[in-house]
Parts: C-alpha cells; sequence; structure tokens
C-alpha cells in the first residue's frame, strides 16, 4: 500500500481499478497469464523486439540521409541498448517466473533499468534514463499499441491515471465508466479539475509521480475531499475509505431532495443558480441537479475536440441542441476562449508566456473571419431560445468595443441576408482581468451583464499560474486582495443596474457561498454537481447574517482568518462539508 497526498480538486471517495495514460496513452496492463501461455508471450517479446530493430534500421538510415551519421548515432545507442542481453535476460525471466504478459515484464523491468541509471552520478548516463524510456514506447508500442485499448468505449469502470488531462483526451472519453482522476500535474482550476467537477467525480492532481508509481490494474482510492490517493490499499484502509464513500452517498442522496426547490434564503431573498457547460449534452445533468439555466458554456470545447476549426453549421448544431434540452431557460455563450492552457492536441502555443499573451478575445479579434463565424452562428441561435452572448478576458474598453463592433457588423450582414436573430440580444462580459475589475463601473456602462471569471482573476490578482501544482498553495480564493477586486465588482454592477454572476470555480464551492451571498451576489454559476449543496447554504441562511459573514470577512487581512471563519460558519450549516 503506498499513500500519496495531493491537491483534492473535486470531493468525493471512489475506489476503482486503475487505467494508466502514459504520455502517448500507452496502457499497461498488470496481467497474469497462464502457465500454457508463457511461450506465447515470450515469442511475442522475440517479435516486438524483431519489429523495433528493423524500426530503428530505417530510422538511422533516413536520419544519416537528411542530418548526417553523427545526429543518426543515437539510434546505435538505441539499437545496443535493444540488443542488450542482461536486459532481455531479466524481461524473459520477469515473464517466466511471474508469468506476466511480455508488456508488462517489459515495463517493470525497463523503468527498474531506467531507476538504475538514474541514481548515477556521470551526467552523460543519467541522461540515458530518456532512451531507455524511448526503447520502452518502442517495444510497448509493437506489443500493444495496435490493440491500444479504446477510451471511448470502457466496458467497466474505472479511475483514470495520467500526467495531465489533455482537453482532446477528455472530450473522447467514455464517461460513464470513469469514476476518478488522479493527475501527476495540475492545480484547483486546471482543465482536469474542471471536468472533473462537472462530472462530480473526485480527482486529485499534483501527485508528482503517480503515473509511475501506479500498474494498470492496480486497486486505487480517490479521496478528492483530503487530496489523498492510496495505491493497493490495505483491508483497514478500504473499509476506513467505503465508510467515506457510504456518508458521502448519503449526503447526495438528502441533498438531490433540494432538486425543485428554490434558491431561496430565509428570508425571501431568491438567487439565481445556474451552471456551466462544456458540451450540450451536459444541460440534461445541470438541470437535474437543479440549475436554472446555463451561466457559462465554454465553447472552446467545440474547437478542441477536432482538428479544424468548427463551421458555422456546426456551431449553430451545438446552440440550437443546447437551447432545445434548455426549454426557455437561459444559455450564456461564451465566446471562443482558446489558448494559455486549452489547446488542440499537438498545437499548443509557442509563446514564451501563454495566459498573457494571444488568447481569448485576443485571438478572435485578430481572426476576425473566425470570430464572425461563431458570431454569426450565435446570432442566429438566438431566434430560438434566451441566449446571451459573453466576451472573455476583457482587459480594455477599446477591446470591447472592437468585439461589439464586429457583433454589428455580423447582425447587418444577416439583416441583409434575411436571416432571423433576436435584436438587441444581451452583451456582456467576464470579469476576469484585474483592469477590467477596477474599471468595471466603466464598463458597466457599455455591457448588460457581468461574469466574474474567478479562475482567471485570482491567477493575475495574486500572479499564480492556475495550473502549476508547485504554487497550488498561493491560488486562493480567499485571498482579501481577490475579494476587494469581487466586492467591488459587485458594487459597481448593482450601481449600475447591471446584473452580476461568478462563474469561476469559486462559484461552486459552499465554503464561499455566505460570502458572496452576503457581498450581493445575485447570480452563481458552477459545476452541475455543486448546485445542491450551495443551494442548502443559501436555504438555510438570512440575508442579515450572510451580510454580517462578509462584514466580518472584509475585516480580515489573511486568506488563512477568511478561510478559517467560513468554514467555522459553514460547517454550522453543513457539518460534512469539508
Ligand atoms: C474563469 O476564468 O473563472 C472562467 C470561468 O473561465 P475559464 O475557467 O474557462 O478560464
Ligand atoms: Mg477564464
Amino acid at each position: 500500500m503506498e499513500i500519496k497526498k495531493g491537491i483534492g480538486v473535486s470531493p468525493g471517495v471512489v475506489i476503482s481499478t486503475a487505467v494508466v495514460l502514459d504520455a502517448e496513452d500507452l496502457r499497461v496492463p498488470k496481467r497474469t497469464v497462464e502457465p500454457g501461455q508463457v511461450q506465447s508471450e515470450l515469442d511475442r517479446l522475440g517479435e516486438a523486439i524483431g519489429a523495433a530493430v528493423v524500426e530503428l534500421n530505417t530510422l538511422r538510415d533516413q536520419v544519416a540521409t537528411r542530418h548526417g551519421k553523427e545526429i543518426a548515432a543515437i539510434f546505435d545507442v538505441h539499437m545496443g541498448m535493444l540488443k542488450d542481453k542482461y536486459v532481455f535476460q531479466q524481461i524473459i525471466q520477469a515473464i517466466k517466473d511471474q508469468q506476466t504478459t511480455a508488456e508488462y515484464a517489459v515495463s517493470v523491468v525497463m523503468r527498474r533499468q531506467a531507476a538504475v541509471f538514474a541514481k548515477m552520478k556521470d551526467a552523460y548516463l543519467a541522461e540515458r534514463v530518456k532512451d531507455i524510456h524511448d526503447i520502452e514506447k518502442r517495444i510497448l508500442h509493437h506489443l500493444i499499441g495496435r490493440k491500444r485499448q479504446d477510451l471511448a468505449k470502457l466496458t467497466s469502470d474505472v479511475v483514470v491515471i495520467a500526467h495531465d488531462l489533455l482537453p482532446s483526451q477528455t472530450a473522447a472519453l467514455d464517461k460513464s465508466h470513469v469514476r476518478g482522476f488522479a493527475c501527476d500535474v495540475g492545480g484547483r482550476t486546471s482543465h482536469t479539475a474542471i471536468v472533473a467537477r462537472a462530472m462530480g467525480i473526485p480527482a486529485v492532481v499534483g501527485l508528482g509521480n503517480i503515473t509511475e508509481e501506479v500498474n494498470a490494474g492496480d486497486t486505487i482510492i480517490i479521496d478528492g475531499t483530503r487530496g489523498v490517493v492510496v495505491i493497493n490499499p490495505d483491508e483497514e484502509s478500504l473499509a476506513e475509505h467505503r465508510e467515506f464513500e457510504r456518508k458521502h452517498a448519503r449526503l447526495e442522496i438528502e441533498l438531490r431532495t433540494l432538486r425543485d426547490e428554490p434558491a431561496r434564503t430565509l428570508d425571501g431573498e431568491q438567487v439565481i443558480l445556474q451552471a456551466n457547460i462544456e458540451f450540450p449534452h451536459e444541460v440534461d445533468d445541470a438541470l437535474e441537479q437543479g440549475a436554472e439555466g446555463i451561466g457559462l458554456y465554454r465553447t472552446e470545447f467545440l474547437y478542441l475536440s477536432k482538428e479544424t476549426d468548427p463551421t458555422e453549421e456546426e456551431h449553430f448544431a451545438a446552440y440550437a441542441d443546447a437551447l432545445k434540452r434548455l426549454h426557455g431557460r437561459t444559455l450564456v455563450i461564451r465566446t471562443l476562449d482558446i489558448g494559455a492552457d486549452k489547446y488542440r492536441e499537438g498545437a499548443e502555443s509557442s509563446e514564451r508566456n501563454p495566459f498573457l499573451g494571444d488568447r481569448s478575445i485576443r485571438m478572435c479579434l485578430h481572426d476576425i473571419p473566425m470570430f464572425k463565424c461563431q458570431l454569426r452562428a450565435i446570432l442566429r441561435a438566438s431566434a430560438l431560445g434566451d441566449v446571451r452572448i459573453m466576451f472573455p478576458m476583457i482587459s480594455t474598453l477599446i477591446e470591447l468595443r472592437q468585439a461589439r463592433m464586429v457583433l454589428k457588423d455580423v447582425e447587418e450582414e444577416l439583416e441583409d441576408e434575411s436571416i432571423a436573430f433576436k435584436k438587441n440580444t444581451p452583451v456582456g462580459m467576464m470579469i476576469e482581468v484585474p483592469s477590467a475589475a477596477l474599471m468595471a463601473s466603466n464598463f458597466a456602462k457599455e455591457v448588460s451583464f457581468f461574469s466574474i471569471g474567478t479562475n482567471d482573476l485570482i491567477q493575475y490578482t495574486l500572479a499564480v499560474d492556475r495550473t502549476n501544482e508547485k504554487v497550488a498553495g498561493l491560488f486562493c480564493p480567499a485571498h482579501p486582495a481577490v475579494l476587494m477586486l469581487i466586492r467591488d465588482v459587485i458594487r459597481a454592477g448593482s450601481r449600475a443596474g447591471v446584473p452580476v454572476s461568478i462563474c469561476g470555480e469559486m462559484a461552486g464551492e459552499p465554503l464561499y457561498t455566505l460570502l458572496l451571498l452576503g457581498l450581493g451576489l445575485g447570480t452563481f454559476s458552477m459545476n452541475g454537481p455543486d448546485v445542491p449543496e450551495v443551494k442548502k447554504i443559501i436555504r438555510s441562511t438570512t440575508m442579515q447574517h450572510a451580510r454580517d459573514v462578509a462584514r466580518r470577512v472584509m475585516s480580515f487581512d489573511s486568506e488563512r482568518q477568511v478561510m478559517h471563519y467560513l468554514r467555522e460558519e459553514t460547517r454550522k450549516i453543513i457539518p460534512e462539508a469539508f
């Protein structure tokens, strides 16, 4: 048994079987074979090594012709390793002694070999670790590469262990069988964390090297509430976590009874609870959890799940689908927010500082045809239901005005073509950059609504990369500077009669519900599974109490004090919450 501590980013406990995705998605199942099959595993190993040698020969010749013999010499090194009798004797022995599959034996022996090299003082030898991993992957490709199990077609429940989940991998997952995630890297608002919360499954990220320590088929406990992962737990640990799993399930059942109840405080203040989605079909689950509409549709997933930009028709079909499922409820469509941590696989940014670079609305304003294509589809969809347009990452008034001008152009084009759309479709903006928060009263004159994106607002206010596990401890919604910005945006909105929502992860964290309510927030947009717990808190308090809590919180000067106090107050309502 091994216990690993990481960052719990989606609550709950799950006990299940591991599927390990390495950087190339190769799964190395830990499986034993019948004694009669040992010879066939040895044959498979021989064939895979033979194929790898042929492949290396071809590569070496190609590289030598194009780049010269010196560069091609790396393949000679690999070839030498491939033919290393000492290593292969160990693999053969492992298959014979432990009766495992060839791929498992290759993986175990090569990783052991890599660990020996990694400890060497000689820098040249230590560097050879990468070559060993390279060879391991090459052989595994021949052994299992072609019969890779498709993650889109899982047949039983699993937990996914990955270095990090790429958005494109998430898009392809068969979500019905994925019960939890554990990743080497990531922070509270990294993509994996958001997806896990949206799916309502436990997740722990920032675990360092979990992909190296878990073998496919291992039993894993993922405790997203406490940020712990247990590899191959003993009986005692299993029993303890099963009990916790049961408690959590009971709380969920209790909360579900609130689905059709209004999000109203004891003294009658009505609040709007909406959900965030990345795909139209998620609307159903969101409504099931009691959401009253969609406050954030992250449309970039239309771009991330395929290799080419979506066409206007594809955009339109997705929006029409979401609206149909919403039956007249609100749909806030956020325009493309690609870049920084959200890229297509293989199309990562070459910018030195992508979070401060050409992302989101900036990218749209640099590619007007692409931007217009999306805006045309959104406007066409506005004829079908309650659509609102939201621009992300606005940092200057000029940017907002430019985006609105492009929208105006598109409206005129549609009019000329006699295509139906709703005139005066509400246009709002995200407040997720400190410059926008500080100038909220200026922006308020030019938009119909604000939605505070706390994930980015925290990142840019505190200078903490939201996806970097090394600084995850500094990423904190409770930081007084962040709270002051939120308070001021809510005030600016209220003075100008512009409704304010929060759609960052903070909106769905029960710890902050009383505070946000007390600061005067009227709309919360969160992952569907968070709705019931937030609703329970709202229904259990009065505005007077929430305002008192907010006043007290705003008098603190450290995030520690804020969190300690909020934890105490929230536990009075939901003792099992933390
Ligand atoms: C945010 O930044 O808070 C937000 C909701 O947007 P995203 O997480 O998609 O950047
Ligand atoms: Mg954002």
